[in-house]
């Protein structure tokens, strides 16, 4: 191999996911919470004896704290207290944002060890993210939570589901955050896990790949004119063509996973998704999420003429461009 030759990244540290509970004060007509809202928290007691076996089984330093809603967890900030006295450096908290109605409420949170959190946002104005989250006032208690955590000077940045409502909003969601928003790190556009929707009316949330595309790739360039980083996730990254280098996956940490059955090692490249023929000759297929076997039997067909292998896939950028160089978790 040529000495001139771009090296792949390495893979960044396993990282610790623990989910609290499923309950949400929110009704995301995509949640991955499968409507499971209403059911009970786990106890504290269960929550700190998952973080004790994820810390004896593995060297970790950074855990992703997520719901449900773990804001509204009773217990929340004695979770965080814990993992911060069980040496996680970086714990960080996926989260509707409503919660931090006050800069002392994110005082709290900080004190106890919170040092990044990622908010989702699904759409760029009141009516569409209300429209999806279907909480009325949420978009004022998000945008309010958005800016407490900002002025704590926080680590953070934005999570938004491609869905059909907000599939012609992407740009508009960009230049929203840009101009209501100061300080965020980036914002990350996620397509839905089908297996999760479940019980869901999948009709009128997901759309083809062939859709996808160019949304995706007109949200990046708006990102781009704006200088705000915008990253895809669950996308196969040949669909962002000469932005491939912003698929998160490049550079995704394996992670422990926490459900209330079991804790394991995992990855984000599932076995239950598809390699096409096609990918064999592709340089992204070690990280490409690969297509979702659910995808195939929603949509019956796949247009294989999108999915171009890539080559010569240019890592310098991805060193540059992506936010795992700091094993900020994902
Ligand atoms: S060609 Fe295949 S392996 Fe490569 S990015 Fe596309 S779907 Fe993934």
């Amino acid at each position: 191999m040529s000495s001139t030759m771009p090296v792949a990244p390495a893979r960044p540290k396993p990282q610790a996911y623990l989910r609290v509970g499923y309950a949400c004060n929110g009704r995301c007509t995509f949640c991955c919470a499968q409507g499971g809202w209403s059911r009970p928290m786990r106890k504290l007691e269960e929550l700190k004896q998952e973080i004790d076996k994820m810390v004896c089984e593995m060297d970790l330093e950074s855990i992703s704290i997520s719901g449900g809603e773990p804001t509204i967890h009773p217990d929340i900030l004695e979770v965080i207290r814990y993992c911060k006295q069980n040496a996680f450096r970086n714990i960080h908290l996926n989260s509707n944002g409503r919660e931090f109605k006050t800069r002392e409420i994110v005082g709290r949170y900080v004190e106890a060890g919170m040092n990044s959190v990622m908010i989702g946002i699904h759409g760029p104005n009141r009516e569409l993210q209300e429209g999806i989250h279907r909480v009325k006032g949420s978009f004022d208690q998000m945008v309010t939570g958005v800016k407490n955590i900002a002025a704590a000077g926080l680590f953070h940045r934005f999570f938004t589901v491609i869905c059909k409502a907000n599939m012609d909003h992407l740009p508009e969601i960009v230049r929203f955050c840009n101009d209501t928003f100061h300080g965020f790190h980036s914002m990350i556009f996620c397509y839905p896990v089908i297996k999760e929707l479940e019980g869901f009316d999948k009709d009128s949330i997901l759309i083809p790949y062939s859709q996808v595309q160019p949304r995706i790739q007109a949200a990046i360039e708006k990102g781009i004119e704006l200088g705000v980083r915008v990253q895809a996730q669950l996308v196969p990254p040949c669909l962002l063509g000469e932005y491939h280098y912003l698929a998160t996956e490049i550079r995704r940490p394996d992670f422990f996973a926490s459900e209330p059955t079991h804790t394991k090692l995992t990855s984000f490249i599932e076995e239950d998704r598809l390699l096409l023929p096609t990918c064999r000759s592709c340089e992204a297929k070690h990280f490409c999420p690969r297509i979702q076997y659910d995808y195939v039997r929603y949509f019956a067909d796949l247009p294989a003429d999108i999915f171009r292998p890539l080559r010569d896939l240019d890592y310098r950028r991805v060193s540059m461009d992506t936010v795992s160089e700091r094993n900020i978790p994902l």
